[in-house]
């Protein structure tokens, strides 16, 4: 099985310290409310709280994107919506993964919807390359050149999301 590794674990965990630190910094009193979306920013977000020394509180929600497989197209389908108060809240909204940019800015837009104090967004992996439309990034772990990335929740059908590090999946090979 070749997955050519792109980010070690041992560099998956120095920059989990870091945002956590960068959140921190800024949020230390503010008992944030980080919102995960189910399934991919799952790894990150259980990574980044077991970091987070101060309180604060999690929910989670899940989406589906509407459109063919891989490409989003800015439609978004509520699978999980959040089940506790946005109002008033701060809000760090934290995901494995932007491509496109579709699907956060969605998600996004829907939360402002339900008026938090403030609403930042935190991303693991920003595909800068292939961004379509205009968002901010507050928290960002690496900048990925656009392969289709596996591991460390991310998946292909699927599989691979418990792999410890970030691996480049090669589309037009069969995997088991
Ligand atoms: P966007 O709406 O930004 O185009 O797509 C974001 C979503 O597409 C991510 O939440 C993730 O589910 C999926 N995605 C985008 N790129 C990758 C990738 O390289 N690997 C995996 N596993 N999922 C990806
Ligand atoms: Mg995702």
């Amino acid at each position: 099985m070749k997955l050519k590794v792109l980010i070690k674990e041992k560099e998956i965990k120095k920059r989990v310290k870091e945002i956590a630190e960068e959140i921190k910094k800024d949020y230390k009193d503010k008992n944030p409310l980080l919102i995960g979306i189910l399934k991919g920013g799952v790894v990150f977000l259980s990574d980044l709280i077991r970091n987070l020394n101060f309180p604060h509180e999690v929910e989670f929600i899940r989406v589906s994107s509407y459109g063919s497989k891989s490409i989003s197209d800015g439609k978004i389908k509520w699978i999980m919506k959040p089940q506790m108060e946005i109002k008033g809240r701060h809000v760090i909204i934290v995901e494995d993964i932007i491509d496109t940019g579709y699907t956060l800015k969605k998600i996004y837009e829907e939360i402002k919807k339900e008026e938090p104090l403030s609403c930042k967004i935190c991303v693991f992996l920003d595909k800068f390359e292939r961004r379509k439309v205009n968002i901010h990034l507050d928290y960002v772990g690496f900048r990925v050149p656009n392969f289709f990335l596996v591991g460390y929740g991310l998946d292909f059908n699927e599989k691979f999301r418990y792999l410890k590090d970030i691996r480049i999946i090669d589309l037009e090979e069969k995997y088991e």
